[in-house]
């Protein structure tokens, strides 16, 4: 078996995660633990072998850019092609629909690992299989019988793909600019007109378009009320060709075989999904599924960086032995490792948790629950609701940064070939490049964590990890679980100056996204102990790291509040401003 499928997926996989709960809620009676668990494992190393054949046709043919087609698409390149259709032979295209509407249903976990896998052989072709399945999943989420009866056995086939058409030239981060217009024709369907910028498979039949409904128009213009998420098919259902045409291609710096199209709509007939004015809120829940497809992307490009600097390292001599044998060396790829894995952890902790949330919204829907179980699923199921809605961004913040420093410091590890074509860590360092930019930059990622902070997912997460750490009592984790407390209690410290002027939060809040981070990630981190005592030089090596840098940050935080907006605003001017 290749090494696609990770250690660390293998863990949670076999002995993290209580599936066993999570299957009798999805209504399981007496549900076959181990094969289950096989069946998983065995899409796992499915995935695993497809992904690594993707791999060399992936780094040869990196430069091959998507084209435009004659009939108004776009298309991605021919190696991405074959891979897809490899994908779609075998059935793995679209893992989370339900089986009603003709997908596997599989859970949140394993499609993170899927997207994972696939992001390391080629970014390129996860933005197409990723957005695939996120569209899928929110016209199950929002669509109407017809239209989910109509699309998604499609989707699950691979005969039709996704794209998501957010941004727009004046709105990009700030989706309140939209101007895109949509208009509701007499027959109840409705007309689409606008231009969308940056469309990642712009050429996909079916688009998820964000668009201003147009009797409320004029009143909700700058705001993100009154849009709409509305279904646009390249195709009716007659067979002619709708109003939507790709009408060019980005030039980028990385992931050339995703096609990055600007997409014209000149009336286009589109169908509404959820409720109108309500678009946002729908769109809200494509984009945090989009954005930890992105921070499984990130793991993805992260660890294929890893591997090929650490091959290199045990390979490449000078001064008479591998280069592995210098510190210096082996401290990049030590700090590559630990960012990777607490990455990992961080992302693996959500995925699971959305899982068990899945799985108690199914309880509770099939009503069989006794009163009493039902109020436990509901607010255990609104806690970890809370805990998934700041996990997000974190993720997504965190999983791309550190995929932007690995593949860096892959490259170092690589030298002078490693800023050459000839290596591949240079290609995956560009590709990296685009990942704390889409789905939300880096910015709005901290920004939005901050906010879900304030409205108090902070301290039902901060209950939740204590409560984890306290019961570490064994001789081992004790002194590192007793290490990340106290940076916890560092992060409430830091609160009362942060919410205090919210100027000051918004400037510091990547650094306070980031403690935050390390303390769950630590704690993750050590939960994986109990199950594989081996891992404990790794928690060990990350709370030693990152509960210093949390106090680090936590003091700069505390004494640097005073005027510091205005000293930087000074800064710039000084250096700017004519004398
Ligand atoms: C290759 C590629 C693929 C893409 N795919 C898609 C797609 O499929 N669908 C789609 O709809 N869009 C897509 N996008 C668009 C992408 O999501 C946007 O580029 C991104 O959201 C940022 O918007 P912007 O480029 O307008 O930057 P701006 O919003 O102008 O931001 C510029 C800078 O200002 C910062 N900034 C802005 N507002 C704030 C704030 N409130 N607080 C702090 N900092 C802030 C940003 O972080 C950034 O550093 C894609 C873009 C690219 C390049």
């Amino acid at each position: 078996m290749n090494d696609y499928l990770a250690p660390t997926m293998r863990l949670y996989l076999e002995k993290l995660i209580d599936w066993g709960t999570v299957l009798e809620r999805k209504g399981a009676v007496a549900p076959d633990l181990g094969a289950e668990v096989g069946a998983y494992r065995g899409v796992l190393e499915t995935v695993a072998a497809l992904a690594e054949s993707f791999e060399r046709p992936a780094r040869e043919h990196w430069h091959r850019e998507a084209e435009l087609t004659e009939d108004g698409g776009a298309t991605p390149p021919t190696h991405i092609r074959e891979a897809y259709e490899a994908l779609r032979e075998a059935g793995l295209i679209t893992l989370a629909v339900s089986e009603q509407y003709g997908g596997p249903g599989l859970p949140a976990t394993l499609n993170g690992m899927y997207l994972e896998m696939l992001a390391r052989a080629d970014a390129s072709l996860m933005t197409i299989v990723g957005l695939q399945a996120g569209a899928a999943t929110d016209i199950e989420r929002y669509g109407s019988e017809e239209i989910k009866a109509a699309y998604l056995p499609r989707f699950c086939s691979g005969e039709v793909q996704g794209a998501m058409d957010l941004t727009e030239p004046q709105a990009g981060s700030d989706l309140g600019g939209i101007t895109t217009r949509c208009e509701e024709a007499a027959d109840g369907t409705l007309r689409v007109d606008g231009t969308k910028i940056f469309i990642t498979n712009g050429g996909a039949e079916v688009h998820l378009v964000l668009a201003r409904d147009g009797d409320t128009y004029d009143d909700s213009k700058g705001t993100t009320n009154g849009l709409s998420l509305v279904l646009v098919p390249r195709h009716l259902e007659d067979g002619t060709r709708n109003a939507v045409r790709v009408s060019r291609l980005e030039e980028k710096l990385g992931i050339h075989g995703s096609p990055t199209c600007e997409v014209v709509f000149e009336g286009a007939t589109g169908f509404r999904l959820g409720e109108k004015g309500q678009g946002f809120r729908a769109m809200l829940d494509l984009m945090n599924n989009a954005r930890l497809g992105v921070a499984a992307q990130g793991l993805g490009v992260a660890s294929a960086a890893f591997h090929a600097a650490r091959a290199y390292a045990d390979e490449r001599e000078q001064f008479g032995q591998p280069i592995v044998k210098q510190p210096l060396v082996l401290s990049m790829l030590a700090k590559m490792a630990i960012d990777l894995e607490g990455a990992r952890a961080l992302l693996y902790r959500t995925f699971e948790l959305i899982d068990h949330n899945e799985a108690r919204e199914a309880a509770l829907a099939r009503g069989d629950a006794t009163e009493e179980q039902a109020t436990e699923l509901r607010a255990a199921l609104e806690r970890d609701t809370a805990r998934v809605r700041l996990l997000t961004p974190l993720c997504k913040y965190y999983a791309t940064e550190v995929c932007d420093d690995i593949t860096r410091d892959a490259m170092q590890v690589f030298g002078g070939i490693g800023y050459t074509m000839d290596a591949d860590v240079a290609k995956l360092h560009a590709d990296s490049l685009i990942l704390t930019v889409y789905e939300g930059t880096s910015e709005i990622q901290a920004s939005f964590a901050l906010r879900e902070m304030g409205k108090g997912a902070l301290a039902v997460v901060a209950e939740q990890v204590r409560g984890e750490l306290a019961a570490m009592d064994d001789e081992v984790r004790a002194p590192l679980a007793r290490r990340v407390e106290a940076a916890i209690g560092e992060i409430e410290a830091s609160v009362g100056v942060l919410f205090g002027d919210l100027g000051y939060a918004l400037l510091r809040a990547k650094m306070f996204a980031e403690m935050v981070i390390n303390v769950i990630a630590a704690a993750e981190l050590l939960r994986q102990v109990e199950a594989e005592p081996g891992r404990i030089d790794l928690a060990r090596a990350f709370v030693r790291r990152r509960m210093l840098e949390t106090e680090t940050k936590a003091r700069r935080i505390q004494e640097n509040a005073e005027g510091r907006l205005e000293r930087d605003a000074r800064v710039l001017s000084s250096l700017t401003d004519a004398s």
